[in-house]
Parts: structure tokens; C-alpha cells; sequence
């Protein structure tokens, strides 16, 4: 195996704390080096964002350290360990099978960034894996977690996509290969904290989940320090809280993560892989696209309750931290982890009010977005469109709810809403306007994303930059945009699947 280089051109200024601190939780590895690197697409605004020099990041040097053909001077990159509940088992050794962690850059606010490659090649956990990712399946997460960051939902972002000039082979044969740069706050997941739970009990590895969770106590919530003893359970409570507020953001975008795997789960609440996830359009709880989901473990309807479910296992890994007396730091614990529901319930009744043009705080509120919601699915309503329909209602404009608001149901929910709205009296355009500054107009829909996705595969990337341009301005309407606003067929709906791991 050629080793990677190492190169000063691309301008990445990496930090190695993640390797330094937690020594037991990764293996020092090099990236893979490839054939023929070649931007595919670079995010010149993400690192602007960052103070990354996107020319340096565009030159030979930058390209040769995004497709892991060189690395960065003074960098130390090492594939993370850790463990996760796939689909309900428990995998106690996952760990980055096909990326790496570069290092962290900080930004000229003071944020640090972790840098990370995903399809860089085969690691000690890559199992029967190739190490590899296609194109399409890379520029896809770039698209996914861009929108969703124009969306406002916290997110690993995407920094480039480069194409590696080689094939790499899959179910359906040869694909272009592709390598994502990402970036997080951090890539701690709940199964790194599973992973280190089982390191401490089978391997004498004293300490190491406290060490863990200083260490994300640091990055991610660092005024719960100063507390002692008490910071791994507020620590817990941070995650719940979250966790709960990232659910609700999902949930009311109409978003399905389709692998919320432990692994998958962060500690910092941004969304991460966006491998078989995808946007609902007509409203159903049950809804999966992803092909390996047979039981429909993580459905949209369940997504809170996995979310949940997820973080006893975190509590579980970190249960000897919550005090000297196990079953008084379980107490805690199980405190904490009943608190998820009402703390889902209360970010979900916030921004269905936000959704709904609402400024003032009533009891009922939770109870007309629950009916909403209702009524959507009993008429299989786009969800996305929906909120816009019912914002253009507002200014007088009838023909976007078309049929629906015939149906009985809807009518009785309207008459509620506009009694709703009559007790703040606010001017309709106004509220119309504020509903249009929160529910999109424009996300990454399955069949324009499989469009754009097969025309980047023959080479053609100008529909992936088209659809990519309007999805990272979601609120804004265009000319000309139409059909990117449009759902799918129901046909094409009901026969779409996500893959991951591809
Ligand atoms: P994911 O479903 O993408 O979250 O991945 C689950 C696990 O499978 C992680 O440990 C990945 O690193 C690993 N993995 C997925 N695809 C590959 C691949 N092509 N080669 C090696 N490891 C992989
Ligand atoms: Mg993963």
C-alpha cells in the first residue's frame, strides 16, 4: 500500500486532542491513497466559515489531503473506536471502518471543528468493508446535511466532495468512488461511551469513561465543569435536552434519519450520517425508506422513542459515574431519562407554534399540531407543502389547499387555527410572513435527489449544483423553481429506498 504523503499546501491547521486525550479509543491510521483525485464539489462557504483558504483547499495539495492522498503536515489521523446497538444488537466493535479523523481546525470565532474523511480507505475496523464510498452516496450526505443546515437544524457539515477517479464495486457493479470531508463539533457518538464502558470493564481500563466525558464535557458543555461530582449526570441531562431538540426539529420537517443506530447518535446533537435518510412527503408515521429496515425500527413516528431509547444506553455506559452508590446514581439517572418525553414534548410544541405563526404560549397548542398532524395523515398531505399552503391561506390564497379545505376534518382545524390566531390579532400577512421564515418551501426530494444523484454518476454535475443551490436556500422562492417544490408521484413515493453503507 502507497503511504500518503505528507503536504503545507492545503492550509488545514489540525489540533490532535481527540488522539492525545483518548488513546484507547482510536487506532493511528493513514488514509488510503487513490488514482485520480478530482474535486467534485468544494464548500467555499462552510470554509469560509471556518478561515480555511478554499484555494489552498482547491489546489493540488488541498485535493491530495481531501482524497486522503497526502496529509496534512504536523497532523495526526486516527480511525475512532466505538461500539453501537445496530438495529436493537449490540455491536461491541464498530469504529470507522472507511474514515478517518484528521484532526480539529479552529474557526476565527474560536469554535473547533473536527475534519474527517469518509471513504478514505479500509481501517482495523473495517471488517468485510472495501474501506470505500461512491460518489453519489458522498455528494448525497454533502446535499442532505447542507440543506439541513440551511434548515437551521444543528448538523455535521460537508466540506468537499472529491471524486477518486476509481471504481469501487457494489451490489449492482462498478460506481464512481468519492471521499466526503466533514465536519462536526465533535464525532463523539453514544456508542463511543458504549465502547469505552466495555474498555473499562474488560480491560482494566480505569477511568476511561470519566476521561470520555470530561473530555466531551470540554467540547460541548463545558460550563457543567465547574460542578464536580455532578457534572456526568448533568452531562446526561445535556444530551437528553439535545437530543430532544434535534428530534423535534426532524419531526417537524418531515425528516427520517432511517439509521439511528447508537453509533449514529451523537453527543453534541448535531444529525450525523446521512446515509439511507430521507424527507417524507405524504404524511404517514410509518413511513421507512431505508431498504434494510425491515421492522421499521426507525419509522418516522418512532423516531422520539429511539431517540430515548438511545440514551439509556448512554446512561447505562455511564452509570458508575453518577455516583459512589450504584443504585442511588441509577435513580438519578432513571430521572434524568424520564425527563426525554416532556422535554421532546415542549421543543416540538415550540416550533409547531412557529409553524403555525403562533407568538404567545396556550395550553391547547400541542393539541391543534397534534390534530394537524392527524389530518395530514388522513389525507396523505405533503407534509412540507402543507405549511405553506396554510401561510398563503393567510394572504387570501385558497388554491394551494385545494381539496383540503373542503374535507371536514380540516375545516373544523381551520376554524380552531384562526381562532387561535384572532386571540394574538396579529396583521395575517405578518404571521403569514413569519411562517414563510420557518417552513420551507424547498428540501432535497427523493426523486430530485435521484435525479441529480444519476446524472453526477455519468458525469453531469450541473443538476446535483442546481438542486444543491436551491435546497441550501429553503425559504426563498424562486422563478423557475417549481419542480423542485413538487412531491414525487405517489408511485415513486412508495416505491423509493434509501441504501446505507454505500
Ligand atoms: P453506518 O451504517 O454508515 O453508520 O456504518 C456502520 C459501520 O460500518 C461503521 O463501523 C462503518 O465504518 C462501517 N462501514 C460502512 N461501510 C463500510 C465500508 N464500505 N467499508 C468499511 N467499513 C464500512
Ligand atoms: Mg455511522
Amino acid at each position: 500500500m502507497t503511504e500518503p504523503r505528507t503536504v503545507d499546501g492545503s492550509g488545514l491547521v489540525l489540533d490532535d486532542r481527540y488522539a492525545t486525550d483518548l488513546p484507547q479509543l482510536h487506532v493511528p491510521w493513514a488514509p488510503a491513497p487513490v488514482a485520480a483525485p478530482s474535486m467534485a464539489h468544494l464548500n467555499v462557504g462552510l470554509a469560509a466559515e471556518l478561515g480555511l483558504d478554499a484555494a489552498a483547499l482547491a489546489s493540488a495539495d488541498g485535493v491530495a489531503v481531501l482524497a486522503g492522498n497526502a496529509v496534512p503536515a504536523g497532523a495526526t489521523t486516527v480511525a475512532m473506536a466505538y461500539a453501537g446497538h445496530q438495529f436493537g444488537g449490540f455491536s461491541p466493535r464498530l469504529g470507522d471502518g472507511r474514515a478517518l479523523l484528521l484532526g480539529a481546525v479552529t474557526a476565527p470565532d474560536g469554535s473547533r471543528h473536527d475534519v474527517h474523511l469518509k471513504g478514505s480507505g479500509r481501517t482495523p475496523f473495517a471488517r468485510g468493508g472495501d474501506g470505500r464510498a461512491t460518489l453519489p452516496a458522498m455528494l448525497r450526505e454533502l446535499l442532505m446535511a447542507e440543506a439541513m443546515h440551511a434548515l437551521g437544524v444543528p448538523t455535521t457539515r460537508a466540506l468537499a466532495v472529491v471524486a477518486t477517479g476509481e471504481h469501487v464495486m457494489r451490489e449492482d457493479g462498478p460506481v464512481a468512488g468519492g471521499v466526503l470531508a466533514r465536519t462536526a463539533s465533535s464525532h463523539l457518538r453514544v456508542g463511543t461511551f458504549q465502547h469505552a464502558a466495555l474498555l473499562e470493564q474488560q480491560h482494566d481500563e480505569a477511568g476511561l469513561v470519566e476521561r470520555l466525558a470530561d473530555h466531551a464535557i470540554a467540547l460541548h458543555a463545558p460550563e457543567l465543569a465547574a460542578r464536580g461530582a455532578g457534572r456526568f449526570l448533568a452531562l446526561l441531562e445535556h444530551v437528553a435536552e439535545v437530543q430532544a431538540a434535534l428530534v423535534a426539529r426532524w419531526m417537524l420537517l418531515g425528516f427520517i434519519h432511517g439509521v439511528m443506530n447508537t453509533d449514529n447518535m451523537t453527543i453534541s446533537g448535531e444529525s450525523i450520517d446521512y446515509g439511507p435518510c430521507a424527507f417524507m412527503d405524504r404524511v404517514d408515521p410509518d413511513t421507512v425508506f431505508s431498504s434494510i429496515d425491515h421492522g421499521g425500527r426507525y419509522a418516522y413516528g418512532n423516531q422520539p422513542s429511539i431517540a430515548h431509547w438511545n440514551l439509556v444506553r448512554l446512561a447505562e455506559s455511564m452509570l458508575p459515574l453518577f455516583d459512589d452508590d450504584t443504585e442511588v446514581g441509577a435513580a438519578a439517572a432513571t430521572e434524568v431519562l424520564r425527563s426525554f418525553p416532556g422535554r421532546y414534548r415542549r421543543h416540538w410544541v415550540a416550533w409547531t407554534r412557529a409553524k403555525l405563526g403562533l407568538v404567545t404560549e396556550v395550553d391547547g397548542d400541542g393539541k391543534l399540531g397534534d390534530q394537524l398532524l392527524d389530518w395530514m395523515h388522513a389525507a396523505r398531505a405533503d407534509f412540507t407543502s402543507v405549511f405553506r399552503a396554510l401561510s398563503a391561506s393567510l394572504r387570501g390564497d385558497d388554491a394551494p389547499l385545494g381539496a383540503l379545505a373542503t374535507v371536514e376534518p380540516v375545516q373544523a382545524w381551520l376554524a380552531d387555527w384562526h381562532a387561535r390566531l384572532a386571540v394574538e390579532g396579529r396583521d395575517p400577512v405578518v404571521v403569514a410572513d413569519a411562517m414563510d421564515a420557518v417552513n420551507p418551501l424547498y428540501i432535497p426530494r427523493n426523486h430530485r435527489v435521484e435525479e441529480a444523484l444519476a446524472a453526477a454518476t455519468d458525469g453531469d454535475l450541473a443538476p446535483f449544483e442546481a438542486l444543491l443551490e436551491v435546497v441550501t436556500h429553503p425559504f426563498v422562492w424562486r422563478p423557475d423553481a417549481e419542480r423542485y417544490a413538487e412531491p414525487a408521484t405517489e408511485a415513486f413515493a412508495a416505491n423509493h429506498r434509501t441504501f446505507c453503507g454505500t
